[in-house]
C-alpha cells in the first residue's frame, strides 16, 4: 500500500458495522422484500421531510416515472426540464411518449433558468420543434449538486399555468422543503448519493390523490383497498384486484434497513461534506485558473463542481482530468448535457449552441471527490494534485 499513489475513487458510500448489522437482521428475519422495515423507512423520511406522504421505490428513475404518470402526463405532452442533468430526468418523460422541452441553466448556478422557462411558457423560444398548440403540462427542475433551484418562482409560474411540478431531488437529503406546495419530489438512494442503499429512492408529496395513484402504480396496479379488505383475518386472503397495468417499483427491506441507518447519519455526513467543500474552496480560491463553486447554507453539497478558466491554462478540462487520473485522483463530470447526447440530439434536432450556458459549464467543469470517509491525507493529495497541475499549465502568473 502506498498512500501517495493509491487510487482515490470519485465516490464511496460511508458504511460501518451498523449498516452491516441492519442487513443481517433483515436476512435473518426471513422477510427480505418490502415489509415493515420499508414502512419504517418511509415514516422516518416523511418525518424528516415534514410531508404527509412518502413512497419508497427501487430508484429515483422509477419515482420520477410514477410522478409523471400521477400528474396525468400523456403521449404528446411537453415537460420542461434542464439539459444539465442525468438522462433519468428526461428519459422518464419519453417513457410516457411525452417530450422533454429543455430550458438552459442560469449563468450563476447549474440549475434551470426561470427566464428560460418563462420564454418557453410564452412561446418566445423553443429549440427544436414545438408546435404552437403543444400542451406544456409539467416542469421538472433539478436541484443540481444539492443547491436548490429557484423554487418559489418556478412554483408560481407553474401555478399560474396549471402545470405540475416534479422536483428531481436526487442530490438532496430529506429535510423540510415541500411545506409550500403540492409538488412531488423524488430522492435517489443510488450508491453515490447522500443516502446510499445501493439502489433505491423515495417519493414525497402532500398531494393525496397523486400519492394514491403512485402507491397503486408502484406495485402492479393492485387495488389497495381491495388488498387491505381481503387481507383481514377471516376474509379471502388470496384475493386482490388490478385496476391498472402497474409497475414493479417497490423497495426491498434489505435496502430500507441500510437507508434507516444512513438517514440517521445524514446530518453528520453532510457536516463532513461541508468541511471538505470549505477546505477545497479555501485552498483553490487564490488561483485565477480555477473557479470555485459557491454554496448556499442549505446545500447538501452532494457534488463539488470545480471549473477551470480556460483563458488562464494551456490545457483543457479533459487534459486536467487525465492528469488527475495519472495522480490517482478519481473525478467525474456533472454533466455532459443531454442535448449533446445522440438520442436527444437526433430526436429533437438540437445543436450544441442551443444551450450555451450548459455547453460552457460542461466544457470547463469537473467534479472532485466529496464524501465523509475521505481521510485528511486524501483531501490533501487531491488539493495538491489540482494545484500542481494548474501551476504546471498556468498561462500567466499575473493575477
Ligand atoms: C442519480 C440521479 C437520478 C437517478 O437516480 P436513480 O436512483 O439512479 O434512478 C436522477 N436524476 C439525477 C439528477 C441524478 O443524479
Amino acid at each position: 500500500m502506498n498512500p501517495n499513489t493509491d487510487f482515490i475513487p470519485f465516490a464511496r458510500p460511508s458504511y460501518s458495522a451498523e449498516e452491516e448489522e441492519a442487513v443481517v437482521s433483515v436476512i435473518r428475519s426471513g422477510w427480505v422484500t418490502t415489509g415493515a422495515v420499508t414502512a419504517e423507512f418511509e415514516k422516518k423520511v416523511a418525518e424528516a421531510a415534514g410531508v404527509k406522504y412518502s413512497l419508497a421505490v427501487n430508484s429515483a428513475t422509477s419515482g420520477l416515472h410514477l410522478a409523471l404518470d400521477a400528474s396525468g402526463i400523456k403521449a404528446g405532452d411537453y415537460v420542461i426540464t434542464s439539459p444539465y442533468t442525468f438522462t433519468a430526468t428526461a428519459e422518464v418523460i419519453r417513457y410516457l411518449d411525452a417530450h422533454p422541452l429543455f430550458a438552459d441553466i442560469e449563468p450563476e448556478t447549474y440549475n434551470i433558468s426561470t427566464d428560460r422557462i418563462e420564454e418557453l411558457l410564452n412561446r418566445k423560444a423553443a429549440a427544436g420543434s414545438l408546435p404552437s398548440d403543444a400542451a406544456i403540462k409539467a416542469i421538472i427542475p433539478v436541484h443540481v449538486g444539492g443547491e436548490l433551484c429557484r423554487r418559489p418562482a418556478i412554483l408560481e409560474m407553474a401555478g399560474q399555468k396549471g402545470l405540475a411540478v416534479i422536483e428531481d431531488g436526487a442530490h438532496l437529503q430529506p429535510e423540510p422543503l415541500l411545506t409550500d406546495s403540492e409538488s412531488i419530489l423524488v430522492y435517489s438512494f443510488y450508491a453515490t448519493k447522500c443516502i446510499a442503499t445501493g439502489e433505491g429512492g423515495m417519493i414525497i408529496t402532500n398531494n393525496a390523490a397523486a400519492a394514491d395513484r403512485m402507491r397503486t402504480m408502484r406495485f402492479h396496479g393492485i387495488d389497495r383497498e381491495a388488498w387491505d379488505r381481503y387481507r383481514k383475518p377471516g376474509k379471502r386472503a388470496w384475493e386482490y384486484d388490478i385496476i391498472a397495468p402497474g409497475y414493479k417499483y417497490n423497495l426491498p427491506d434489505t435496502a430500507s434497513a441500510i437507508g434507516l441507518v444512513q438517514l440517521h447519519k445524514a446530518d453528520w455526513m453532510r457536516k463532513k461534506r461541508v468541511e471538505i467543500a470549505a477546505l477545497y474552496n479555501e485552498s483553490f480560491s487564490g488561483y485565477n485558473f480555477l473557479k470555485t463553486p459557491s454554496f448556499s447554507g442549505g446545500s447538501s453539497r452532494h457534488l463539488y463542481i470545480l471549473r477551470i478558466d480556460s483563458d488562464r491554462l494551456t490545457i483543457d478540462r479533459d487534459r486536467m482530468i487525465d492528469e488527475l487520473t495519472e495522480r490517482g485522483i478519481g473525478t467525474s463530470v456533472h454533466y455532459k448535457p443531454l442535448h449533446l447526447m445522440t438520442y436527444y440530439r437526433n430526436k429533437y434536432g438540437l445543436k450544441p449552441e442551443d444551450f450555451p450556458e450548459s455547453l460552457k459549464k460542461y466544457e470547463t467543469s469537473f467534479s472532485l471527490p466529496i464524501y465523509p470517509d475521505l481521510t485528511e491525507s486524501e483531501i490533501s493529495r487531491i488539493i495538491d494534485a489540482v494545484l500542481q497541475i494548474g501551476k504546471k499549465y498556468w498561462r500567466t502568473k499575473q493575477a
